[in-house]
């Protein structure tokens, strides 16, 4: 019997489990195969921040010319609707089977249950098949049996577990053809970069990325201004590539471990989002709900400066910008510009999750969520509230040569070396205009840790 495989955040053929499980399922000889779909919420869709629109029809433009434009899209405006639409698609060729990569997420595991309970009742089974990452989530777990809450220990369990076994399609597959709509929605919105996108260009990119920056990640990831990180991010969250195949190429050096240690992360904080689905958009250490954040005009207008990149610190603002202009940040200045909106601005840091999915087009609930909660203090780890970051010294540390800042803010590219980081240093350092500092970092900090007092259980 033939199967419908419906692709989610698994924008791929090679290495997809779930997709080699839906040929192992359809005799693939005659006329069977395997039907490919795409769920693509219309709704969604215009909400979605240009460089996002961009990025996703990118990745479905690649699939679909991989699949020699057998890509049949379902355009619709809720999950009901495309659940009705699977139903369509099952009759037309069939069959009584759909395949997918299970989502561990809540929003993608609330559209599966749904999907699943009207096919049931067609009398149509959804095989769930996989994940997104090397170990499913809810797998590692202590020897009691309870889940991890700290990254390290974590790490251990997961590296033993880690699948890096590359699953194989049928060597001609037999993709099917329905009268279904198979044109790739095009964007409603601008974006300021070309985006580049899909499978092929994300094989490109880690080869790249093996010659150019591996062997040396360690020492260079940290490093804002150098090209030293793969930029696998988007390439990972619309599921291009899986991290089995990164996994599956590396080896013991300090490099490749650290590396590891990073796939480990995004896996980490799956685990963690499985395990507390409210931590999406709520609090994993509930005190910190009760911290007294700034709210009202001036925090408004506090918060306008953050995302515009005009709060007067040179690596928030130019982080900030790099978000607008790319949609990608460098993750050593995601964590400045976040504990810079929590801690030196007091303001939650739900907002700054929401502005960074608006504008991320590798956006992740799981890592975006746990990302900001472990920089604001609130969340898994090692990563007290005490633990402030100098906005400052953070740049002249991580750009050292002040090249970063220069490139994303033009108002400072008058400035030599590290002098970009310190305008008010030098008598010209605002002559092009740029903004002068919102806040007080050293006031701000204090005022975080008296509040942080307030909080504090004896
Ligand atoms: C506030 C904040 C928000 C974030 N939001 C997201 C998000 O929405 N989506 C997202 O993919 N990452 C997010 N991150 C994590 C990290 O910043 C990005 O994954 C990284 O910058 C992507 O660049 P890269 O692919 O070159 O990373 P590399 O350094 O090359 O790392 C390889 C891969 O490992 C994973 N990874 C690396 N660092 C982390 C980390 N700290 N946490 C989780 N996974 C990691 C990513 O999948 C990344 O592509 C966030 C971090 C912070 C501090």
């Amino acid at each position: 019997m033939s199967a419908v495989f419906w692709f989610r955040r698994d924008l791929r053929l090679k290495d997809n489990e779930a997709l080699t499980a839906a040929f192992a399922a359809s005799d693939a000889t005659g006329n069977n195969g395997v039907l490919a779909l795409y769920m693509f919420n219309n709704a969604e869709y215009l909400q979605l921040e240009g460089i996002r629109q961009h990025s996703l029809t990118e990745s479905l433009r690649s699939l679909s010319q991989d699949l020699s434009s057998k890509l049949h899209i379902i355009d619709v405006d809720s999950t009901e609707q495309f659940a009705n639409g699977l139903v369509e698609a099952c009759l037309a060729i069939g069959t009584k089977q759909v395949f997918a990569t299970e989502s561990f997420d809540p929003k993608g595991m609330a559209e599966q249950v749904l999907v699943a309970r009207f096919l049931e009742s067609k009398g149509i089974s959804l095989h769930l098949v996989g994940s997104n990452y090397a170990v499913r989530p809810g797998t590692v777990r202590k020897p009691d049996g309870a889940n991890y809450r700290v990254y390290t220990p974590f790490y251990k369990a997961w590296v033993h577990l880690a699948d890096v076994l590359p699953k194989q399609l049928p060597k001609n597959p037999t993709w099917l053809e329905v009268d279904k709509n198979k044109v790739v929605p095009s964007p409603t919105k601008d974006s300021p970069i070309k985006v580049k996108a899909g499978e092929a260009f994300a094989l490109r990119t880690f080869q790249r990325f093996q010659k150019r920056a591996l062997d040396e990640y360690d020492q260079m990831r940290n490093r804002a201004d150098l090209s030293g990180t793969s930029h696998l991010s988007h390439a990972l969250a619309h599921g291009e590539i899986h991290p089995r195949t990164l996994l599956a190429q590396l080896g013991d050096s300090s490099g490749h471990e650290v590396f590891r240690k990073e796939i480990a992360w995004r896996e980490f904080y799956a685990d963690v989002l499985f395990h507390y689905p409210h931590t999406v958009d709520d609090y994993y250490e509930p005190r910190f709900k009760k911290l007294r954040y700034d709210t009202g005009a001036a925090a408004e207008k506090k918060f306008e400066a953050w995302c515009k990149g005009e709060t007067g610190f040179p690596m928030v603002d130019a982080g900030m910008r790099q978000l607008l202009q790319e949609g990608w940040m460098h993750n050593r200045v995601r964590m400045i510009a976040a504990s810079f909106l929590v801690k030196d601005l007091h303001l939650e840091w739900t907002l700054g999750a929401e502005h960074f999915e608006k504008h991320l087009s590798d956006f992740d609930p799981a890592s975006n969520s746990h990302g900001w909660q472990w920089t604001a203090g609130c969340g898994t780890d090692a990563s007290p509230y005490y633990r402030i970051f100098n906005p400052i010294l953070q740049g002249l540390k991580f750009d050292p040569n002040g090249d970063y800042v220069r490139k994303y803010v033009p108002e400072l590219r008058h400035l030599e070396g590290s002098a970009a980081h310190e305008p008010w240093e030098v008598f010209d350092g605002y002559s092009d205009g740029y903004p002068v500092q919102i806040v007080d970092h050293t006031t701000e900090r204090n005022e975080s840790l008296a509040r942080l007092e307030e909080v504090k259980v004896s």
